[in-house]
Formats: C-alpha cells, sequence, structure tokens
C-alpha cells in the first residue's frame, strides 16, 4: 500500500539581479519580523509569564506596517512574514513542550537567510516557478525530476553563506513502502567511528572528513588574520563558508545513504537518545559529536522509518549502553572513554562501541515488545512528533532531501 507524505526537493538557482534583490530584502524583512515578534514575546514571558499566540504577533505585524519607521514591510511579499510567525510560533511550541531551548534571534551574519512562500504567493505552470512580486520564473536546475504530476504546496528559498541560493519545493509524493524485513538493529552512536553496528560493524565517518577539515583549518586561520571589515576578509569569509558547505553537502549525502540502507534492510532500528544538550558540556565529545551528525542522523530515520513502515525505537539517554556487560547484566563502575575493549569479571571480552550497541538492541527490542522499559521517552520513536517535524518543521528547513 502506498502511503502520500510531504516531501521536499531542494535545488539550486540562480536569480536575476532584480530577483536577488528582492530576495534579499525578503530575508531581512523576515528577520526583522521573526526577532522583532520574539523580542515582545519574551518581554511577555519573562516580564508578565504570558503567552503570546500567533494570532496576537500576526495582528501585531498588521500595526507595525502602519508606522513610519516599519512601512517597507509593505513592500514585500507578506506571506514569508506571515510564515516566519509560523516558525517563531513552532519555536515556541517546541520550547514550552521542552524539546528545545528558549527560541533565538536570527543573526544576520550566522543564521541562514531564508523565505517561505505558501500556495498563494507564488505561481506553478509548466514547471515553471515564479514567486509574488517577481515578473519572471526562477532560473532552477532542476538536478532531479519532482514526482510524477506533483505540484509544490510550499516553497523555501534560501541562500548559504557561501552565496548559493536554493529552493525547496514542499510536494505530496507517494512511498512504496519497503519490502518486509524482519531484522533490528541497534546503533551506538561513535566516536572513532561514526556509527557501530549491533552486527559488529563499524561505519567510519566519510572518508573525505579528515580532509575537508583540515582545508578548514587552514580557510579559519587566513580569516582570522585578516582586517577586519576589509575585503580580503569577506573572501576569507566565503571561502570558509564554502568548505563548511561542502563538508555539509557530502556528510548529508553519507547519511542518507546509510539511513536508507538501515531502514530497508531493519524492521525495528534502535537508537539512543544522546541528546547533543547534554553532551556539549563535555568538550572533547563536542566536535566528534557535531562531526558524527548524529542529531541529523537520527532525524533523517525518524522520518524515512515512518515512510517505509518501520519502527525506530529511542532508548532513555540514562540506560547504561556501554558499562553493562551483554553477557552477564553486570553494570561496570567505571569505564572512561579511552578504554576501547574491556573484560567483564564473567570473562566476556567486549569491543565497547559493539557491546554498546547490542545493549541498545536488546532493550529497544524489550521496549518494542511489551511497550514499555528501560525508562522509555517522554515522547516515544514513532510517534506523531516525527509527522509534526515534516508538516512544520520541514516545511521551513528544507533539509531533508533524498
Ligand atoms: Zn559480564
Amino acid at each position: 500500500m502506498t502511503q502520500q507524505v510531504k516531501r521536499a526537493f531542494k535545488y539550486r538557482f540562480y536569480p536575476t539581479d532584480e530577483q536577488a534583490a528582492e530576495l534579499s530584502r525578503t530575508f531581512g524583512c523576515v528577520r526583522l519580523v521573526y526577532n522583532k515578534a520574539l523580542e515582545e514575546r519574551t518581554r511577555a514571558w519573562y516580564g508578565e509569564q504570558r503567552r503570546v499566540s500567533y494570532v496576537q504577533s500576526s495582528a501585531a505585524l498588521t500595526e507595525w506596517k502602519k508606522t513610519k519607521e516599519l512601512s517597507f514591510l509593505t513592500q514585500v511579499s507578506s506571506v514569508p512574514l506571515q510564515q516566519a510567525l509560523r516558525h517563531l510560533q513552532t519555536a515556541f511550541a517546541n520550547f514550552f513542550a521542552k524539546r528545545t531551548q528558549y527560541p533565538r534571534y536570527k543573526s544576520r551574519k550566522k543564521s541562514r537567510a531564508s523565505a517561505e512562500y505558501t500556495r498563494s504567493a507564488f505561481t506553478w505552470r509548466d514547471g515553471q516557478l515564479t514567486l509574488a512580486k517577481m515578473a519572471q520564473p526562477l532560473d532552477i536546475r532542476w538536478s532531479r525530476p519532482l514526482p510524477e504530476g506533483s505540484e509544490p504546496t510550499t516553497v523555501t528559498v534560501s541562500r548559504d553563506a557561501a552565496g548559493r541560493w536554493f529552493v525547496s519545493l514542499l510536494c505530496q509524493d507517494s512511498i512504496v513502502p519497503a519490502p518486509a524485513a524482519t531484522a533490528a538493529i541497534g546503533l551506538d552512536a561513535g566516536i572513532t567511528s561514526l556509527v557501530t553496528l549491533s552486527t559488529g560493524e563499524k561505519i567510519a565517518n566519510p572518508r573525505y572528513e579528515r580532509r575537508d577539515r583540515a582545508r578548514l583549518a587552514k580557510a579559519q586561520r587566513e580569516l582570522s588574520r585578516k582586517a577586519k571589515g576589509s575585503a580580503n576578509r569577506e573572501k576569507a569569509r566565503r571561502r570558509v563558508a564554502k568548505v563548511h558547505a561542502r563538508i555539509a553537502d557530502r556528510r548529508r549525502d553519507f547519511l542518507h545513504k546509510l539511513s536508507t540502507r538501515l531502514v530497508r534492510e531493519n524492521q525495528v532500528v534502535v537508537i539512543e537518545d544522546l541528546t547533543v544538550r547534554n553532551l556539549l558540556k563535555n568538550g572533547r565529545l563536542a566536535r566528534a559529536i557535531s562531526d558524527a551528525a548524529w542529531t541529523d542522523l537520527r532525524m533523517i530515520l525518524e522520518y524515512k522509518c515512518a515512510w517505509y513502515g518501520r519502527e525506530l525505537v529511542v532508548i532513555d539517554r540514562w540506560f547504561p549502553s556501554s558499562k553493562l556487560c551483554g553477557t552477564c547484566g553486570k553494570v561496570c563502575e567505571k569505564l572512561p572513554l579511552n578504554v576501547r575493549v574491556w573484560t567483564c569479571d564473567c570473562g566476556a571480552w567486549h569491543d565497547r562501541d559493539v557491546n554498546a550497541a547490542r545493549n541498545i538492541l536488546a532493550a529497544g527490542l524489550a521496549v518494542s515488545a511489551c511497550g514499555d522499559g528501560v525508562r522509555p521517552q517522554r515522547e516515544s520513536s514513532r510517534t506523531g512528533r516525527s509527522s509534526v517535524k515534516q508538516e512544520t518543521q520541514r516545511a521551513t528547513a528544507g533539509v531533508p532531501r533524498l
């Protein structure tokens, strides 16, 4: 049985000077509206413990447009501005549900510049996309076809730090479920390797990453030597951004291939909930974790499992996956990070990561079988959460791309 899902398709495009100017203006307005609404909400929340709704923010936006200082907001399409308020609403909903930290301001330099257009703010004709306030369609490089007969429902335009323009089209697509599988697998987020599987297989970081990282370090050193505000500094900044973009692109490809394989081969995939927030406190781990892109992988697994009718089980982060002997069940007291292999009192010899992956699998199967077990997560795994993401966050972030 095929399943209807929303899916984003991302492409590069090359704007005319006019389009680039219009979009830059829109990005600026989106950021301003988002930050201003966030400021008001913050004042209400910390000052009066009062929550501001989307409707109230939207009413405020209407008022801002009437003022002299902010009347320029009326010059761009109103839809991306409304969408910015919706994104802020989502950010607060996630914060109040304790899923994320308090929403942060968008910075001109550090945040990705983007604008989201819903159906009323673009036209789609003969495979050509024209945005509101624009005369010509966008010059999109169709690196892969959209699903047959599908039309975008939401369009997100963005420009990355390397100055590249992207458009992400959210479309209805049908997913054919993967053939039945009975296998189950546990994943351990690695430090030395990206992921270790309960089968004993170790998946290394993408092989380019080390070299790219060296390039990144070099580009950053050069950047730090350039005088603030100089044209050379701007050039150096672009170079750093380019290396970053390349690392992210390659990593995304890698994670997509890996996750597709894991989801195809297994009916149940068990992972550990390593909330990065907690891990980041340990400086040494921080880098490895961000490199390992564990959070990206988890997000991709969440929606792919949902698409293909697989079960993703997320194990509580306090589960002692590494320290538990998979043979006798004893938990050893101390297991410093540099200990890669260990022998339990029972005589069992363990590769640290493989043992952890096996324990994660066993714990996951216990949860999966009886619907309860190792202190499962408050919001568990298969869940509305991933579908919520699909609707909201994904429409905006435009990340998932197959
Ligand atoms: Zn043992």
